[in-house]
């Protein structure tokens, strides 16, 4: 069985049993990967039952830094997730709503403390939006029978995609792994179920005396992310301009993007020094927008009434790009087992790697000499993000020309990315290194250099993220210094040589990879 089956079916089976749970003092809404109270399913529904019952509502996040290490979660992504909980906080409380926010002991697990506050609080009805990783799921499995246990009803609500994972498979009812045809199942189901896009209320004003009764829910601090190596006093000033928190800030880049950007998306996407695209995923990966906002007011400002796979049109091929992060989704839910390290094309479990952990180094550091490989690693270490073109650039050159094992870069991406998401990551590596949701072969292998004459012409991005470059000005000196007769300005400067000759190294991984399927 599946960890969302499992938690299927405790849903089931404990259903009879939560609908007889009766009113109690209190309901509470557990925000994980949802900070927002704009179109939120779980918060919805658990506002809607404590208004059923004349009952205030209470919120809650429990931090654990142990989930937080467990997960990766990069230390720019803790600083916006705790300044988006603080937006969170003040919104709440202009409804009466309190925001409880606790960092959970490390001898303590999370279900255990939540039953508890349960318990102080006189609550009986608790709600939560799912996550799909194999964890939570597990987690939220154990929630829903222990609270059944003790008479508390435990509701896990699918809100995380804009089609739940599930619905959409192919003619015998088998789920779906590749791309083009479950977008195109997607768009049918949507413009089949058009109210599955509307938004979901904000919650209720609760009852003018919820604040004497939990007076110190209210004044409870949001924490600071705790210090790390890399994130310092000055990184942290650095990405609260850098990356403004809170679902205000998210609405309106969405409003901005829809209307100053949208309709070029499907010419400028792939163009890292463009602005082409929404840079919405960290708003995404911490919830502090919903999908189903995003494809609903694009498909609003879309000139297409319906949604289609158009590839040309900007408005639908943005929202088809949005559509993969409900595929990864789909996938992490059908195919666990991507997350114990496995790739989804399990033949290609037996590739051999090369262990080389300067060329590692080299790689993370952004000194490979090649230059938008380095232009691509630098953005990620100076802002946590890096544009969707260079990651498919780096990870290529990552699993391919250095042929390291494709986990070492998913791992170093989830502990730098604002928005790392497992699903997301996880699938844009499996596509670079040919063993994930993708129908190509092997064979596909990304030459850095025509990649970045193509996609960084004018050599505009590799200037500002290589300042030892900045002063090149020929068009092909740019993206290769040492094979176009700029050696001298690179060496100068401290840039260093190409790590491999790319032909070579492309030949070798061609030889790995037959040998690995060979193997399998
Ligand atoms: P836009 O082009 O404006 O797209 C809008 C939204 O659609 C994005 O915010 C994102 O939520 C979603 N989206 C777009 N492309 C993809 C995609 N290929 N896969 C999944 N969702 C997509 N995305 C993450 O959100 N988190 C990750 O940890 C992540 N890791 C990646 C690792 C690799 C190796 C690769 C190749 C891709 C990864 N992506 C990840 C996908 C993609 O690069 C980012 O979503 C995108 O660059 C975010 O920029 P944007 O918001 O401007 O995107």
């Amino acid at each position: 069985e599946r960890p969302i089956e499992a938690l299927e079916r405790a849903l089931l089976e404990t259903q009879a049993q939560r609908d007889r749970v009766s009113a109690a003092e209190s309901v509470v809404h557990w925000f994980k990967c949802d900070i927002r109270i704009t179109d939120n399913k779980g918060l919805y529904l658990a506002s809607a039952e404590a208004e059923k019952h004349r009952i205030p509502l209470i919120c809650m996040y429990l931090i654990s830094p142990q989930d937080f290490e467990a997960h990766l979660t990069a230390p720019v992504r803790v600083d916006f997730i705790l300044r988006n909980l603080r937006v969170l906080k003040h919104d709440l409380a202009q409804l009466k709503i309190p925001l409880h926010v606790e960092v959970v002991d490390k001898r303590r697990s999370i279900p255990s403390r939540l039953m508890e506050l349960c318990n102080i609080w006189g609550a009986k009805h608790v709600f939560c939006n799912i996550e799909y990783e194999v964890d939570e799921l597990r987690r939220e499995t154990a929630l829903v029978r222990a609270c059944s246990g003790q008479g508390i009803s435990f509701s896990a609500i699918a809100d995380r995609c804009v089609v739940e994972p599930g619905r959409l498979t192919n003619s015998s009812g088998a789920p779906l792994r590749v791309y083009s045809p479950w977008h195109r199942r997607w768009c049918a189901y949507l413009n089949q179920h058009p109210s599955e896009l509307d938004p979901f209320p904000v919650p209720k004003m609760n009852p003018a005396n919820t604040g004497d009764t939990y007076p110190d829910l209210f004044r409870c601090e949001i924490p600071q992310a705790p210090r790390s190596k890399w994130l310092s006093e000055q990184d942290r000033a650095k990405f609260s301009v850098m990356w403004p928190a809170g679902e205000h800030e998210a609405r309106d880049r969405l409003s901005r993007f829809l209307q100053e950007r949208a309709d070029e998306y499907q010419n400028a996407r792939n163009i890292p020094s463009a602005n082409g695209t929404s840079v919405l995923s960290p708003h995404l990966a911490a919830g502090t927008l919903a999908a189903r906002t995003v494809v609903r007011e694009a498909r609003e400002a879309s000139p297409n009434q319906k949604l289609t796979d158009d590839r040309k049109q900007g408005h639908s091929r943005w929202i088809g790009e949005l559509a993969f992060r409900d595929f990864y989704t789909s996938i992490l839910c059908y195919w666990p087992y991507i997350c114990m390290n496995k790739p989804l094309k399990l033949e290609y479990s037996n590739i051999e790697w090369e262990d080389n952990m300067d060329h590692f180094k080299k790689w993370t550091d952004g000194r490979t000499g090649f230059p938008i490989v380095d232009a691509a690693m630098r953005q990620l270490a100076h802002t946590g993000y890096m544009h969707n073109r260079c990651r498919m650039m780096a990870a290529s050159f990552l699993a391919k020309d250095l042929l390291i094992d494709w986990r070492m870069g998913e791992k170093w991406f989830m502990e730098h990315l604002i928005d790392g998401d497992f699903a997301s990551n996880n699938g844009g590596w499996g596509f670079s290194a040919s063993c994930g949701a993708d129908p190509q072969p092997y064979f596909r292998i990304f030459n850095p250099l025509l990649q970045s004459d193509k996609f960084d012409a004018q050599g505009d991005y590799i200037r500002k993220w290589v300042p030892e470059l900045a002063d090149i000005q020929d068009r092909k000196g740019i993206h290769d210094p040492y094979g176009q007769g700029y050696a001298r300005v690179a060496e100068t400067n401290g840039y260093p040589k190409p790590m491999v000759d790319h032909q070579q190294s492309r030949e070798r991984a061609l030889l790995r990879y037959k040998a690995g399927l060979g193997r399998s």
